[in-house]
Order: C-alpha cells, then sequence, then structure tokens
C-alpha cells in the first residue's frame, strides 16, 4: 500500500533533479549566453606619446558587464572563450562593438588614432581575421583610424607560412602588429627575424623593476636597444609612478601605458581623459593617489 506513493515521489524527485541538471549551465554554456546577450564590453585604456605630449591611441581591454557579479576582468574568462572556441565570436562582436561606438565619437578621437585589439592564437590562423579587420576599417575614412593588432609573446602561436601570407595581407592594409608582452615569453629573436612586427610593448614586470634594480634596467636597456636597431616603436605597459615615467623617458621610451595616465574605462570616460593633455593627467592621477 505504500508502494506506489513512494515510487510517485521517486519519480517527482527524479525528474526535479534532472531539470536542476539542466537549467544549470555549464561554464561554457554562461559563455554562449553572454555573448548572445551582448554582456561583453570594451573599456579602453590610452597610449601616451610623451615626447609629444598627445594621446597616440587606445588599447581594448574586454571586460565582462556580468548582470548579477558585476565587471568581470579578462583573465577570468578568456581562457575559457579560448579553449571553447568562442575567441573568434567574442572577439568578433567586440571588434563590431568598438567600430560601432567609435563611429558615433569620431570627431572627439585625433587623427589617425590607434586602436588596439589583443588577439588570441586562434584567431591568428584564421582567415576570418582578415574580413573582421577590414569590415572595422570600412567605417571610418581612410587613416582616420589605425587598427593595431596584439599578439601575446606569453603563448605565441605556432607562426606556419599560412600565417605569414594572412600578416602580409593583413599589413598591406596598413594595419600595425604589436608584439604585446615582450620579455615574458619565448619566442625568441629568431621570431622576430620571420615575423614583421611594428611595436614591441614590454611587459609591466620590467617596467615595475625599471626605476629599481640594476639587473632589470639592463635587461630593459637592452630591450630598447633591440627595439631601435630593428626600427620598432617600443611601447612601456603599466605604468604607475612618476619615477618610472622617468627612467623610461630618459631612456629613450616614449609611448607609455599605464594608471598613470589613465586606467582602462569605457569610452566616454576614455573621450573625457582626452580632453586635456597626457602631462596634465598625469600629474592630476599623481595628486588624486598621492601613495603611488
Ligand atoms: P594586456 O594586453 O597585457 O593588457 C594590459 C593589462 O594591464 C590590462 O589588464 C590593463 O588593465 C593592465 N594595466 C594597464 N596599466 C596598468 C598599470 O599601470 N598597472 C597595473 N597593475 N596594470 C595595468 P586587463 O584589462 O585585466 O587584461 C589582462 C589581459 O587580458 C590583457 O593583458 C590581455 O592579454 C587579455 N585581454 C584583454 N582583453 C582581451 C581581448 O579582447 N581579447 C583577448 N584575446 N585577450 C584580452
Ligand atoms: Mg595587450
Ligand atoms: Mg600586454
Ligand atoms: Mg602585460
Amino acid at each position: 500500500s505504500y508502494f506506489l506513493p513512494i515510487l510517485g515521489l521517486l519519480i517527482l524527485c527524479g525528474t526535479l533533479v534532472f531539470w536542476l541538471m539542466l537549467k544549470r549551465r555549464s561554464p561554457t554554456e554562461e559563455l554562449e549566453r553572454a555573448l548572445r546577450d551582448g554582456e561583453f564590453v570594451p573599456y579602453y585604456q590610452p597610449i601616451v606619446d610623451a615626447d609629444a605630449d598627445r594621446w597616440d591611441g587606445a588599447e581594448v581591454l574586454v571586460r565582462w558587464r556580468h548582470p548579477v557579479e558585476g565587471v568581470i576582468p579578462p583573465d577570468q574568462f578568456i581562457p575559457l572563450a579560448e579553449s571553447s572556441g568562442l575567441i573568434v565570436p567574442l572577439t568578433q562582436a567586440l571588434m563590431q562593438q568598438v567600430r560601432r561606438e567609435l563611429s558615433t565619437r569620431l570627431g572627439q578621437l585625433p587623427h589617425g588614432f590607434h586602436i588596439g585589439f589583443n588577439l588570441s592564437a586562434a584567431h591568428c590562423h584564421d582567415w576570418r581575421l582578415l574580413d573582421d579587420c577590414r569590415e572595422f576599417l570600412a567605417a571610418f575614412p581612410p587613416g582616420r583610424i589605425i587598427l593595431v593588432l596584439e599578439l601575446t609573446e606569453r603563448e605565441p602561436f605556432r607562426a606556419t607560412p599560412h600565417t605569414f601570407r594572412l600578416f602580409e595581407r593583413l599589413r598591406e592594409m596598413g594595419i600595425l602588429i604589436a608584439l604585446d608582452d615582450f620579455g615574458t615569453g619565448s619566442v625568441g629573436l629568431d621570431y622576430l627575424r620571420h615575423f614583421r612586427v611594428d611595436s614591441l610593448k614590454v611587459d609591466r614586470s620590467y617596467v615595475a623593476m625599471a626605476d629599481e634594480d640594476v639587473l632589470s634596467q639592463h635587461l630593459f636597456d637592452n630591450i630598447v636597444d633591440l627595439a631601435q636597431r630593428l626600427s620598432l616603436t617600443v611601447i612601456a605597459e603599466g605604468v604607475e609612478t612618476p619615477a618610472q615615467n622617468a627612467y623610461l623617458r630618459d631612456h629613450g621610451v616614449h609611448h607609455l601605458q599605464g594608471y598613470l595616465y589613465a586606467r582602462p574605462a569605457p569610452l566616454r570616460d576614455m573621450l573625457a581623459r582626452l580632453k586635456s593633455p597626457p602631462s596634465r593627467a598625469a600629474s592630476e592621477s599623481r595628486s588624486a593617489c598621492p601613495d603611488l
């Protein structure tokens, strides 16, 4: 007589558990949902030409504006996007959004402003990249915006003849290539011999030590020397203090990016920042955080 009610209860519980399992999304499904819902948004961090005291361009740094968790930094979802194959659609969506929002505020950007995107290795093998870049640039008068692709030295992609050809095509379109996080990876100098880049972004870890210990200074000076011999632009990442700023400038590095000048921010905030010259922005941020 108890058999039927208990069986009924078991079936009910089973169904409930099954339903809950279906409802709970895997992290990858959560990324897919966020992509569909447009939760990945561009932040911009300007890059300074300190010599000319002008804003040279900006790097696009993606953020996940999660409805519950708030703003999530890229380190927490880019690796999963890469391993799940979502990085290409995510980057495409980001490029489209940047293109859209820049075209409405173009009047507020200096002519020839550089816009840099971080590319994952998977995207570098993908011929869709050519169309993505072409579509991005088509939204602006020629030369109005210079597109920069940042490739990290941290996880260098296997460069095949196929990717060489792809990147030659990109360079023919006037797109610049930057080697990001330079000094952290193992691409070696041979890479630079085969793969043409326009600039080196010296990793923040070197910049942080540049005004401190002599060994780092030697390493840093050597990178700058190498870059200059190869006619590459050197960009220092993560410039936080006036002392670092002074050291860099005394050692021939004029392209600077870091909290001292501006933090990554939505377009509107970056545009507000661009209204005063970099030197003013730096002294203002210095007085805003005296411990820097
Ligand atoms: P990255 O390309 O080397 O970007 C520079 C990182 O340094 C950014 O971190 C930036 O916020 C941070 N930074 C800038 N100035 C300073 C400073 O003065 N002090 C300190 N402590 N940090 C500074 P973020 O935005 O968290 O991005 C981390 C990494 O995530 C990026 O490193 C890049 O490798 C990756 N990433 C960001 N956006 C994208 C994207 O759209 N696609 C891909 N594939 N990777 C991305
Ligand atoms: Mg970068
Ligand atoms: Mg970097
Ligand atoms: Mg870095």
